[in-house]
């Protein structure tokens, strides 16, 4: 029961955070040569981690990281999940005495906060970056591969996502128009009460259908849908109501304006977007990103973390070259976790200025004002024995068939951190 509650809380506020307690996990009858896995302390999440494991029959090691309760995506936009937080849950949980090995699964969608070279540095653990869906990993450590087969990297966004997206999206932004719209002198015409519903119904019909709408962005998309509502409305009012032609005319017009306001407003709650207004609303794409081979060590790593497949192997030339800029979200995972900064872009990453994250930020910065507070330092330490053995799969040493490995030491003289 309890579960179903807290489900049902989840399916509109999974934007707010909902912590459980971090620290490590036993998931079946683990032994010491076991996989590790990390996850955030989101309490969704930590309760379908185990159940997929459990269900999948995976014995492991769960380390809950202290994310502040938010979801592995928006926790790693909004510099919560970071290289701190997994050194952090790594040194405190006592996992070096449950395993014999030092390797380490990640969530995929964590890269754009945790550099898979700072973990590596800082405690010896070698991390690897697993599949983007839960529901992949069993495969994914059946498979016994250090990398993610490629379609298991990449975010799907299927009608079940993008539904319980649509639920949440319209739940904040009910949330927060509530205020404004009852303050303002439209309430008294009862305009509000239809309007509430109307933005939560756009709301999810935009998030739903975000790939079949006509348009290259949000708002585009927006207005094509709201164009379709109101004509939906017309013929509605006209059968069941007949409405006389201003309030007709006024209704059709503000359920085209509220549709447009969802569009603009869909990207806007994800901390990965951070398009120039004239990329959300014109479509215009303003983003860019390129690679400069010369730096290029072919190291993988950002096509491993990328979640939008924007990347494209050169196997003449051993390099990486951005083949498909228009999928790219401007994540910054793959400039995170370049090894020789050889991506170079004209966005940055950084704090997430969502809304959840402005008000974490808010408190945080509240409580650092009032406490002292001891910053631990970190020394790295040396990888284990065993992870230089063949038998160890970090990242590095599992190759694409066909697909040479240069040394870390390359021809460019660029060295490995
Ligand atoms: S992460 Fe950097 S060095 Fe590694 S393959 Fe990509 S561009 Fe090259
Ligand atoms: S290419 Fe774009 S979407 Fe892919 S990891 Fe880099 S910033 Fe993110």
């Amino acid at each position: 029961m309890w579960n179903f509650l807290k489900d049902v809380w989840h399916l509109f506020g999974r934007l707010f955070p909902f912590p459980t307690k971090p620290g490590l996990r036993r998931i079946g009858d683990p032994d010491r040569s076991s996989p590790v896995l990390v996850t955030c302390n989101y309490e969704l999440t930590v309760r379908k981690v185990i159940q997929t494991l459990v269900r999948d029959g995976v014995d492991a090691w769960l380390l809950v990281a202290p994310t502040k309760g938010i979801n592995v995506w928006c926790a790693a936009g909004g510099g919560h999940f970071t290289t701190d937080t997994v050194v952090s849950i790594l040194k405190t949980s006592g996992i070096d005495n449950h395993v014999d090995h030092r390797r380490l699964i990640l969530p995929q969608l964590s890269a754009r906060g945790v550099n898979f070279w700072g973990v590596k540095e800082h405690t010896g653990w070698k991390p690897r970056f697993g599949p983007a869906d839960i529901k992949d990993l069993a495969a994914y450590l059946r498979a016994g591969k250090s990398r993610t087969e490629r379609e298991h990297r990449r975010v799907k966004f299927v009608v079940k996502d993008r539904f319980v997206m649509g639920t949440n999206l319209g739940f904040n932004t009910v949330l927060l128009l509530i205020l404004p719209l009852l303050i303002s002198s439209i309430w008294l015409t009862g305009l509000w009460w239809k309007t509430l519903p109307l933005l939560f119904v756009l709301s999810v019909a935009s998030s739903v259908g975000v790939f079949w709408l006509p348009g290259k962005v949000g708002v585009q998309k927006g207005v094509s849908l709201g164009v379709l509502a109101a004509a939906i409305f017309v013929v509605l009012s006209q059968t069941f109501w007949q409405l006389p032609p201003w309030p007709l005319l006024g209704w059709t017009g503000w359920i085209v304006v509220l549709s447009a306001y969802v569009g603009y407003d869909m990207p806007s709650w994800s901390p990965l977007w951070r398009q120039d207004p004239k990329e959300l609303v014109l479509g215009v794409k303003q983003t860019q990103i390129e690679i400069i081979q010369e730096k290029c060590i072919n190291c993988h790593l950002c096509d491993i973390v990328c979640p939008s497949d924007v990347f494209r192997h050169d196997p003449e030339a051993k390099k990486y070259e951005v083949a498909n800029l228009d999928a790219c979200q401007a994540c910054g995972a793959c400039i995170e976790n370049c090894p020789t900064e050889a991506i170079v872009s004209n966005f940055r990453g950084g704090t997430c200025a969502c809304p959840t994250c402005a008000i974490i930020d808010g408190v945080g910065a509240l409580k650092r004002k009032t406490q002292k507070r001891e910053v631990p330092t970190v020394e790295p330490v040396p990888a284990a024995a065993n992870c230089d053995t063949e038998a160890c799969q970090c990242a590095l040493e599992d190759r694409e068939p066909g697909i040479e490995l240069q040394t870390p030491e390359n021809e460019n003289g660029i060295r490995f951190p």
